[in-house]
């Protein structure tokens, strides 16, 4: 790491310099060794290819949180970190349009500064509309930033930052404020990152006001510790869980999640989204019965092969699984 800034009072952004050359999208996030390598955690290239120099990490730090405290508090000019290839369809590549409007609610911001510098500089005819929620005025990411990049491109640039103590009614996310705010929005490729109610809001309205559903994309920060298959009842059939090469065992109810059980034995697992996004906790089924939820992370041929994510796979019988 080269250098860390406070951006507010709970976000840093961590300066780093590549060992190599780094291919990135604009928008994409990296899968980021954290506590000396331990775990692993997903965060968004805060920075922008091409663009910026070198690699930035934006990250907020969470209470009790393992990583966030890491990385916001004990990594030192310096110290060197692990990414993994940068990852991610949150991109413009993959939501094109000639018109944007970004949604983005406290370090949400992160994607959305990345893909505003980078649009902003490789694509004059198009607009940007951005929607920035914040609690209160402090709490604005690339305070300075926004404002520079607002006086340089006042035709292509519109920001509102919507802060929450500036008054409850003005601020939040409805029909009326994105009607008023962004008239044109029929028009436009809506992108929004931030809570999980945040984005289904923001998607809802989008929809409601016109936005075809190819046209709506949405990135979450939040792993979804719950797992991403249904409850299952306790009383449920119990099956055995073998992971290969070593043996591990694991048992796991009928329905059960594969990555939970897994981890409930001890057995390490990387798993950065949770959430069947990122693919770090993929597996190969060697024998047995499951059944998969969200797949989007796996190409056809690994899923033809029996690879699943441990995140999405419910367990419906006896399983032999292999990490390699
Ligand atoms: C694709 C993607 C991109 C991301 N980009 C960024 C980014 O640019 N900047 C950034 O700061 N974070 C980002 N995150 C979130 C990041 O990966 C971690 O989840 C977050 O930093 C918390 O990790 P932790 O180890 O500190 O907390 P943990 O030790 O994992 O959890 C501690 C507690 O915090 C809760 N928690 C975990 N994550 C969050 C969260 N995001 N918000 C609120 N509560 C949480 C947990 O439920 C738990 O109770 C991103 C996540 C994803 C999936």
């Amino acid at each position: 790491m080269r250098a860390v800034r406070r951006e507010t009072p709970d976000v840093w952004t961590l300066e780093l310099e590549p060992g190599g050359h780094y291919d990135y999208l604009p928008g994409q996030y990296a899968l980021v060794g954290v506590d000396h390598d331990r775990q692993v955690r997903a965060y968004t290239l805060s920075s922008t290819p091409g663009l910026s120099t070198g690699l930035s990490l934006t990250v907020r730090r969470i209470e009790q949180g393992i990583g966030s405290n890491w990385l916001t508090g004990q990594v030192q000019p310096g110290d060197t970190l692990r990414l993994s290839p940068a990852q991610g369809r949150f991109t413009p590549g993959h939501a094109p349009g000639d018109a944007y409007l970004f949604l983005a609610a406290g370090c949400g911001i992160t994607p959305v500064m990345s893909m505003t510098r980078w649009l902003l500089s490789h694509r004059p005819e198009v607009h940007l509309t951005v929607l920035y929620h914040v609690r209160r005025e402090q709490d604005v990411i690339f305070a300075d930033e926004w404002r520079a990049l607002v006086r340089q491109y006042p035709r292509q640039l519109t920001l509102h930052r919507l802060i929450r103590e500036h008054g409850r009614e003005h601020t939040q996310l409805s029909a009326t404020l994105l009607a008023g705010l962004v008239p044109d929005i029929a028009a436009r490729t809506v992108m929004s990152c931030g809570p999980e109610s945040y984005m289904q809001s923001a998607s809802l309205l989008a929809s409601q006001l016109g936005v075809p559903s190819e046209r709506i994309h949405s990135e979450t920060f939040l792993p979804k510790n719950t797992p991403a298959v249904e409850a299952v009842p306790v009383d449920a059939p119990r099956h055995r869980i073998v992971l290969e090469p070593w043996g591990d065992r694991a048992e796991a109810v009928q329905g059960g999640n594969l990555l939970a059980a897994l981890e409930a034995q001890g057995v390490p697992m990387i798993a950065a989204c949770r959430s069947g996004d990122c693919g770090s906790c993929k597996l190969k089924v060697l024998s047995g019965d499951y059944r998969m939820g969200a797949q989007t992370a796996l190409s056809a041929q690994e899923l033809a092969e029996g690879w699943v994510l441990a995140c999405c796979c419910s367990v419906e019988g006896d399983l032999v699984v292999s990490q390699g």
